[in-house]
């Protein structure tokens, strides 16, 4: 379970960005995930309720931004979505890499002054 740590790093970054800038209370998170990240919402969620207790992120809410996964032909230079054979549909090679899909980010916080 991963999420404990990648949930404990999210925190400390959006305190590290309010507390300079003023925040009273951070009220929302938004982190984008990609289709093909392994990271888990819900567990991210879960982990949220406890470790944000008794910070200024207490109770902010958790937006999830999914981004669909894409791959790339080293070929050809087709950008296709999955498919079931992870090959190109352009030119049938199997020299293909992940484009996007594998991200996990924070991207904004939202917070009062
Ligand atoms: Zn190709």
């Amino acid at each position: 379970m991963h999420e404990l740590g990648i949930t404990q790093n999210l925190l400390n970054l959006a305190v590290q960005y309010a507390e300079p800038a003023g925040a009273r209370r951070i009220t929302a998170l938004h982190l984008v995930i990609g289709e093909l990240s392994s990271v888990v919402d819900d567990s991210v969620r879960f982990y949220w309720e406890f470790l944000s207790q008794g910070t200024i992120a207490q109770g902010a809410a958790l937006h999830f931004e999914r981004i669909p996964a894409t791959f790339e032909c080293r070929d050809c230079g087709a950008v296709f979505p999955r498919n079931a054979n992870f090959m190109c549909p352009a030119c049938r090679s199997d020299r293909v890499q992940v484009k996007q899909g594998e991200e996990f980010y924070l991207k904004s916080i939202e917070v009062e002054e």
